[in-house]
């Protein structure tokens, strides 16, 4: 018989790999979703990874193909998305640079999708090379609209957030948005602070906020599996602010690193699901901002 504590021990590892989500646990390893309210728009959910999908009448614009770790997960993808449509994948559009989100594109790559990123995270994989990740075909700077047989999709750089390459994808006719990353829904931004700009990051929330949309579909499934909307967006920018504010007092009177990691708390957000995962990131990414200059 196993002692107790490794029982929970491996419960509460479970619960952190699916995203802090106790109905997790009971959910399938895959599943795609229609949005309620359209009749063209998927959320391919691969474990705690998730992309959009829309099918239009002149062919399908897939995102993430999620497959780092997980390359099951990206011929899964195109197998789902025949279920639905007998339309080509014509373009596969990256979120960003990191690799659980975007490894893994070959199969949509071999059935001819053309694949658009930003220009920096071109950059960066053209650098790294990475075995498993397909170089988009085409870039771009600060907007680009993808129009497709009957339906668009606007893709806009809002500068610098979770990374230095974020595109935030909105169809504006369905009023749907993906965001990947930046935008947690019922959870808060944990181990992804590492490379992030926490200021900037700010000012791109802000900027979604001023945004038309209704219903936004993040990269990691939302608290409960649910999509997110603009009171989740004004909560991570909430937090963002309350955790600047604290370190950066704390930061001036010169207890970053030590001293901030293993005393500084922000209760108001104890009972966030993530939360003792989450803030050690947060706060050595602050005490990097406030305590170092970066
Ligand atoms: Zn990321």
């Amino acid at each position: 018989m196993l002692p107790k504590l490794y029982v929970i021990g491996v419960a509460a590892l479970a619960f952190v790999a699916l995203g802090g989500s106790a109905q997790a646990q009971q959910r399938p390893r895959f599943e795609s979703t229609k949005v309620e309210g359209t009749d063209n728009v998927y959320v391919f959910r691969y474990g705690n990874r998730q992309a959009m999908f829309v099918v239009t009448t002149q062919g399908v614009i897939a995102t993430d193909p999620i497959g780092y770790g997980q390359l099951q997960a990206v011929t899964t993808y195109l197998d789902e998305i025949k279920k639905v449509t007998n339309q080509p994948v014509k373009y596969v559009i990256y979120s960003h640079h990191h690799f659980d989100h975007i490894a893994g594109g070959k199969p949509f790559k071999d059935a001819g999708a053309r694949f658009v990123a930003h220009k920096r995270a071109r950059e960066r994989l053209a650098l790294l090379k990475d075995p498993h990740t397909v170089l988009p075909d085409e870039t771009l700077e600060k907007q680009r609209t993808i129009k497709l047989g009957n339906t668009a999709l606007e893709l806009t750089y809002l500068g610098l957030n979770h990374s230095d390459s974020t595109l935030f994808m909105r169809l504006p006719k369905e009023k749907i948005a993906f965001a990947v990353d930046f935008i947690s829904v019922g959870t808060l931004p944990g181990r992804g602070m590492i490379d992030s700009y926490p200021l900037e990051w700010e000012a791109s929330l802000k900027k979604v906020l001023a945004m038309d949309w209704e219903k936004l579909i993040p990269g990691h499934p939302g608290a409960g599996g649910r999509l997110g909307n603009k009171q989740d967006v004004q909560d991570i920018l909430t937090f963002l602010q309350d955790a600047s504010a604290e370190v950066k007092v704390a930061a001036r009177e010169g207890k970053c690193w030590d001293q901030v990691e293993k005393e500084l708390k922000l209760p108001k957000y104890a009972n966030w699901p993530n939360y003792e995962q989450a803030l050690p990131f947060v706060l050595r990414r602050y005490c990097g901002l406030w305590g170092r200059g970066t």
